[in-house]
This record gives C-alpha cells, structure tokens and sequence, in this order.
C-alpha cells in the first residue's frame, strides 16, 4: 500500500522477521505498527531505535537501524551471544532480605553491567522483611557497595515505601529488572505498570498471539517517565563469556591497580609485588569482593586465562 514519509520510530517488540515499531513523531506518536525490514537490515531487537516509513492498516516498513548505544546480550542454543536489547541504559539489580543474598551474584550483575556500559542501580527489595537478626548482615553488605558509589536504594514492593524515589531514578532512562528468583521482580513491575500484568501469560495476550512471544522482551512505558524492556529471558540476564581482562575491568576499585602489579600477566593470587594484593592486604579492597573476583573467575569455563 502507499508509504507514508520516513520517521524515526522504536521497536517496543519482534516476532521472528516482524517488529512493532511505536511512532516517536507527529501525529503517529505513540501508535503502534507492525513492520516487517526492508532486505539488508540486520536483525533488530526491542529498544532499537529505527528509520520506518508507516503503510495502510497498521503495517509499515522499517528503512534503517540507528546506531546502538548498549547491547544486552545473551548465549542462544548454541551459546553464541546474541543480543536480546538494545540501547538500554540502566540495570536494576533487585535483591532482599529474603532469599538470601549472595555476593557474588551481585557482583556478577555488576561486571555484567560494567562490561556492557551500562548504570547499575542496586535495589533492596522487601525492605519490610529487615529484622533486628538480619540487618547487620544486610548493611555489611550495603556498605561494600556505597563504599564504590554504586546507587543504592531500598524499597518495599509490598509497602509502597520507596518507591516514589525509584520512579524518580526510572524518568529519563531505558531499564531492565534482573536478580534471582523470588527477590520480587514482578510485584516491583507490576507495582510500576499498574494496570499491566506482564507475567508470560499476559505478554502474549497482550500481542494478541500465543506463539513465539514468551521468551522476547517488551518495552513498557512507566507512567511517571521511563522506559522498561522486560522478558523472562530479561531477567536471567547474566554475565556472558568475558575474558580475565574484562572481569578484571568490572571491579571498578581494581582501576587504578591493574597494570601496576610486579608480573604483567600476573593473576592476584601469590605473586610478589601484586598490586591487588597488597590494596587487599591494606583494606582498599574488600576481601568480599576480591572472593567474588576469584569466584567469577574460576567459575566461567570459557574465561581466557
Ligand atoms: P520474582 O521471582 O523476582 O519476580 O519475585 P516475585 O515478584 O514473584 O515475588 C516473590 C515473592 O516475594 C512473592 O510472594 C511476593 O509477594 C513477595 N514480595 C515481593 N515484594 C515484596 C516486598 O516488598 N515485601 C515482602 N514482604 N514480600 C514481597
Ligand atoms: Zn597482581
């Protein structure tokens, strides 16, 4: 059918070779199309920004992909990175009192987000469940992170408490939610989207098709201002295959120290003249952390040693 004049537009969702596309201009702003790529374009993902031309009945074509400024990436079948999100800007990495929390998969989240260059946000959830036997543990934990000027917020998803703060800290960015399950992830989104139910379900009832829709991610606008990109698939979100080095360069207090050990290639665990070590040894280093750096380590079978 006739094509209306090019624009700039946002994938909200893709279904295989299909994106919905939701006009950012003029009087289509906010509705929604579904586009099918002109040939040559690479595969585009939610939160690609795009060059579209609008058709007849809801359709159109998208014309060109805009540069990407992040990628979040996860292993296919064959555990080949691919990207699963684009152009998001903020992790929030939610974790509570209750399930435990472990150190080292926040820190994990954190390599992740560094290596990906994007702003973690870490939050505490459930910070109704904060008891007199729990909170000390909990505040250790804490101030490893203030300690390197992560942000950090508590909220209540229950309570409400804190959460105008979050939605404050949501304007103006491009977000996903991601953390072990059962730290309240959907009770913090639906509590964000009222009046949207984004479990699995939902999703596909949402696109009108059953199939293929469970494992994509959506954008969702917050009402307060914001973006959320949001999938199962989302949420397990986890650090990739990185190397030594980019591990290394996601432990943002090992900057100034890597490159000034003894050895060039040495690896921080007994050689002289280490300069982790010796901050490890001075308390510029929580031993915390560095027991996170190990474990990363030791644990991603593909690292490059
Ligand atoms: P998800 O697996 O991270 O998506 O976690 P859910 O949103 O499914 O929440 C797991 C459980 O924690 C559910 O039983 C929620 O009702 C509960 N929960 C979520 N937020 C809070 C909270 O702020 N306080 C308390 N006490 N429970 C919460
Ligand atoms: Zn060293």
């Amino acid at each position: 059918g006739d094509l209306g004049r090019e624009q700039e537009g946002l994938v909200i969702a893709h279904f295989g070779v299909q994106v919905e596309v939701e006009a950012r201009q003029d009087e289509l702003a906010g509705q929604i199309f579904r586009c099918h790529l002109r040939a040559n374009l690479p595969a585009l993902v939610t939160g690609d920004q795009v060059v579209w031309r609008p058709g007849n009945q809801g359709n159109g074509v998208i014309v060109a992909q805009l540069p990407r400024r992040t990628e979040l990436c996860r292993p296919d079948s064959r555990g080949q990175l691919k990207p699963v999100a684009a152009n998001v800007d903020r992790i929030v990495i939610v974790f509570a009192p209750l399930p435990e929390p472990h150190a080292n998969l926040i820190d994990r989240y954190l390599v992740a987000a560094e290596h990906a260059g994007i702003q973690p946000l870490l939050l505490l959830n459930k910070a109704d469940l904060v008891t007199a036997e729990n909170q000390v543990r909990l505040e250790t934990l804490l101030a490893v992170y203030r300690a390197l000027d992560y942000p950090l917020l508590e909220v209540s998803a229950r309570q409400g408490s804190g959460m105008d703060e979050l939605k404050a800290r949501l304007d103006g960015h491009v977000s996903v939610f991601v953390g072990q399950s059962g730290v309240g992830k959907s009770s913090l989104v639906n509590s964000l989207l009222p009046g949207l139910d984004t479990r699995v379900g939902a999703l596909s009832e949402l696109t009108g098709k059953g199939t293929h829709t469970t494992t994509t991610a959506r954008l969702f606008h917050f009402p307060g201002g914001g973006e959320l990109i949001d999938s199962p698939g989302i949420r397990e979100f986890s650090l990739g295959h990185v190397t030594r080095a980019e591990i290394e360069a996601g432990f943002r207090e090992f900057d100034d120290l890597l490159g000034r050990c003894r050895f060039r290639d040495c690896h921080h665990e007994h050689e002289p003249g280490c300069a982790l070590l010796k901050a490890l040894e001075q308390g510029r280093i929580h031993p915390q952390r560095m027991e996170s750096y190990r474990h990363i380590l030791s644990s991603l079978p593909q690292t490059e040693y």
